[in-house]
């Protein structure tokens, strides 16, 4: 009998009413004869009100004691699930990240799944129950609880399709899938019936919060069908597969916000062989994950540098620099935690020309200055100020279209 992963998020089982209809949904795939594994985030807000509670008593909560509190958001919604099938008069059970032995490394708040019994699982669907599976969550190698990173129910769901060869991921989410760009700041934005792995990939760790990072990587490693679509409406959502056929004259398939960045500066650091070998040792040993790093030769004997880290590692990366600035000469340091990035992203970037210049031009025009520019092979970024950044990327999806289906642009 095949198997079908459903994942709910946080919007689409905030409140009992919700529960009660994706359970519905549920029953509907059970009665067209498959056998559903449910995974569940916690309801509507409440990781962050989990984090809002924690803070008030400690602004910087053990990061163990933080992730015991966090997966009690997904281990209620659980068992309110299988209590609302079960209401319904369909078998249900809830388990826990721990009792599947979703096993993870220990790094507490962002771990990795290394392994995940699927046989338990197995057992209880072949007794004909629904199984219901708290995302989000896991246990390292010492029964210690972790969780996987914020949108790690995504993960949760991708890696369980993947270890119970099931035939589809379902994402439902409250938006009806995949779009050029987020719909709620671009509220024209145009859904895409099918994405590659690999550009939502880049979408996702571009901001496109829509689905994790991680559980793209995994559907692209397993060969896992990822269906992200809406719970609200019964309409087909985005399919995320290995080849797209690509439309001749796309350029810019979609467009992404990031906020919660911080970028940090090194002014005049001696421009010396190793210097950025023993700054970036420094971050590597706090663990923080830097992106867009710049480097310029400003002189025989200086250099400046520059990178972008998620706020959340701020404090670990000012404390690693700090501690490296006087041993690479650094003139000054300077940080800027007001900034947001806005990317266009599109693999047709390859091979065309003056897709900068349309995107400078309308920056330009919306009045949103760019503090800095970096570029890949299919991406284009700009970090701008925080509050220019929904204008910033209302302005460059407006320019490429982003409101039109891929086969529409250009045309009109
Ligand atoms: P869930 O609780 O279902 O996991 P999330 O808030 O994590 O929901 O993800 C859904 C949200 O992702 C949408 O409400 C939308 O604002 C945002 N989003 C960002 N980029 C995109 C995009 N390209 N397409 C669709 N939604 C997007
Ligand atoms: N509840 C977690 C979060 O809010 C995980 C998830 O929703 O995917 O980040
Ligand atoms: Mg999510």
């Amino acid at each position: 009998m095949a198997i079908i992963v459903q994942k709910y998020g946080g919007t689409s089982i905030a409140d009992a009413e919700k529960i009660r209809r994706a359970a519905e949904r549920v029953i509907k795939t059970v009665k067209s004869g498959c056998q559903v594994v449910v995974v569940a985030s916690a309801r509507g807000k409440q990781t962050d009100e989990l984090i809002a509670d924690a803070r008030e008593l400690n602004p910087n909560p053990p990061s163990r004691e933080l992730d015991q509190l966090l997966s009690t958001g997904e281990i209620q919604s659980v068992s309110l699930f299988a209590m609302a099938l079960d209401a319904m008069g369909y078998d249900a059970i809830s388990f826990t990240g721990g009792q599947i032995r979703m096993i993870t490394d220990s790094d507490y708040t962002k771990a990795r799944i290394k392994s995940v019994d699927a046989k338990r699982i197995h057992q209880e669907l072949d007794k004909g129950k629904i199984v219901i599976v708290a995302g989000f969550q896991g246990i390292d190698e010492k029964e210690n609880i972790t969780t996987l990173g914020r949108g790690g129910s995504d993960t949760t769901a991708v890696v369980l399709a993947a270890a119970l060869k099931a035939e589809e991921c379902e994402i439902y989410t409250d938006v009806d899938g995949i779009c050029t760009t987020d719909p709620r700041i671009f509220e024209n934005a145009a859904k895409m019936e099918q994405i590659s792995y690999d550009e939502m990939l880049e979408m996702a760790s571009l901001g496109a919060g829509v689905i994790y990072t991680r559980a793209v990587e995994c559907g692209k490693n397993h060969d896992v069908k990822i269906h992200v679509r809406s719970s609200i409406e019964e309409k087909e959502g985005t399919i995320i597969t290995h080849e797209v056929p690509q439309m001749e004259g796309v350029v810019v398939s979609g467009a992404t916000i990031q906020r919660d960045l911080a970028k940090i500066g090194l002014v005049g650091v001696d421009n010396v062989p190793g210097n950025a070998a023993k700054i970036f040792a420094h971050l590597a040993d706090a663990k923080v994950v830097v992106s867009d790093i710049v480097q310029t030769e400003i002189s025989a004997e200086k250099a400046n540098l520059s990178f972008i880290i998620s706020i959340s590692d701020l404090a670990a990366a000012k404390k690693a620099v700090e501690q490296v600035k006087d041993d690479v000469n650094c003139e000054s340091i300077f940080v800027r935690d007001d900034i947001a990035e806005v990317s266009v992203v599109g693999v047709g970037m390859r091979t065309h020309y003056g897709v900068a210049g349309k995107m400078f031009g309308a920056l330009a025009e919306a009045k949103v200055n760019i503090d800095s520019i970096t570029t890949s092979e299919i991406r284009i970024s700009c970090v701008v100020d925080e509050d220019q950044a929904e204008k910033a990327l209302q302005a460059v999806s407006t320019v490429f279209e982003l409101d039109k289906p891929a086969e529409q642009r250009g045309k009109n």
